[in-house]
């Protein structure tokens, strides 16, 4: 048995998703490591319930999450079916597809066979039948862009998602995303780009499109899967996703110069009360053209630490030269 806590909305903040009428938790969950049939079932049950009583009503999937590919939406299915079905809608559930899924030309990039393809299959897996937001999730340099729209518009029309997402976009692309939408009626809801204190590119074009337009998004990879926060301070723990055989950070990542900022950054999370975690994320939101942060967490205390993040959204001027002068 779940009880859903009544508690659950008190304290998360939720932020406007651009000009869209859909608000997002300032922290979502995403489902790309932990939730595989490779991990702890029980782990990530508590971890999805610990993160619904806290607010966070977001989770993000894609197809190929797992490993296998296609088991972290079989186990997000089982746990929303078993304890969760009568918050349905109380929830915001996304899935991707644009990587490689199932052999043969069919299973990749951005076809309309493939894109319509996938998200049946998900709906299956997940037992649900429609996603309430679904991406593109990365460009295809091969496909006509407006197949891929194509394809994602008679998505919403079937009513199989709400709102349309595209990934790892460039901006100049998801300007040409938005504009082919547009001649349809048909809003881009929110771009899933990779940023955090270590990867910066989207404040370069992608931000002030971004803003120009109303499109939300949503950061992805904001600890850089990890590295932005203690954990690797004193070496590379065995539980880590650097030391697991499936995960996808590689320990050469891991380098003297990288913990060296990372020694310097915690130094200026300590000052401010803050886990670097708590840090790493409060610096994402700071981003006005940033909605939501989406973590990923192995262990229940994780996701502790990043709700408390809330507590301090604030920085003052010093505090963000001092991490500027850092990251250079
Ligand atoms: P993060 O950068 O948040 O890294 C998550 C990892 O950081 C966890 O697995 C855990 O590592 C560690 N961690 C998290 N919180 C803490 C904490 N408080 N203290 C110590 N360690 C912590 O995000 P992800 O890389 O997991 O990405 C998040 C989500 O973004 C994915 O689940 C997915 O939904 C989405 N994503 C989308 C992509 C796209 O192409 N659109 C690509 C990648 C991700 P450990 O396991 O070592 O304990």
């Amino acid at each position: 048995m779940y009880n859903a806590e009544q508690s659950r909305y008190d304290s998360m903040i939720y932020r406007r998703c651009g000009k869209s009428g859909l608000k997002l938790p300032a922290i979502s969950l995403g489902l790309w490591h932990n939730f595989g049939h490779v991990d702890d079932f029980n782990i990530g049950k508590e971890i999805i319930f610990k993160a619904f009583d806290n607010g966070i009503t977001h989770f993000d999937l894609a197809n190929n999450y797992g490993p296998p590919p296609g088991s972290a939406e079989e186990n997000f299915g089982k746990i929303l079916h078993q304890y969760l079905k009568n918050h349905r809608d109380e929830m915001i559930i996304s899935t991707k597809a644009g990587y490689n899924m199932w052999p043969g030309p069919y299973g990749d990039f951005g076809s309309k066979k493939y894109l319509i393809a996938s998200l049946n299959q998900s709906l299956k897996r997940m037992n649900i039948d429609y996603v309430d937001i679904f991406y593109h999730h990365r460009p295809d340099k091969e496909t006509p862009l407006e197949e891929t729209i194509e394809a994602l518009i008679h998505i919403i029309k079937q009513g199989k998602a709400l709102y349309i997402g595209i990934s790892n976009y460039s901006a100049e692309d998801t300007q040409k995303v938005y504009q082919l939408l547009k001649k349809n009626n048909i809003s881009l809801l929110i771009h899933q780009p990779k940023y955090s204190m270590f990867e910066r590119w989207i404040e370069d074009k992608l931000d002030k499109m971004l803003k120009k337009n109303g499109i939300g998004s949503i950061a992805f990879s904001p600890l850089a899967q990890g590295i932005l926060t203690n954990k690797y301070l004193k070496g590379i723990p065995s539980d880590s996703r650097a030391a697991k055989k499936h995960g996808f950070l590689q320990k050469s990542a891991i380098t003297p110069k990288v913990i060296e900022k990372i020694n310097q950054l915690n130094n200026i999370a300590l000052k401010r009360d803050q886990s670097l975690a708590q840090m790493a994320l409060a610096w994402v939101l700071r981003n006005p053209s940033i909605t939501s942060v989406l973590v990923g967490v192995s262990k229940v205390s994780q996701l502790t630490d990043n709700l408390n993040t809330l507590k301090n959204l604030h920085f003052c001027s010093e505090e963000l030269t001092l991490i500027d002068n850092i990251l250079k």
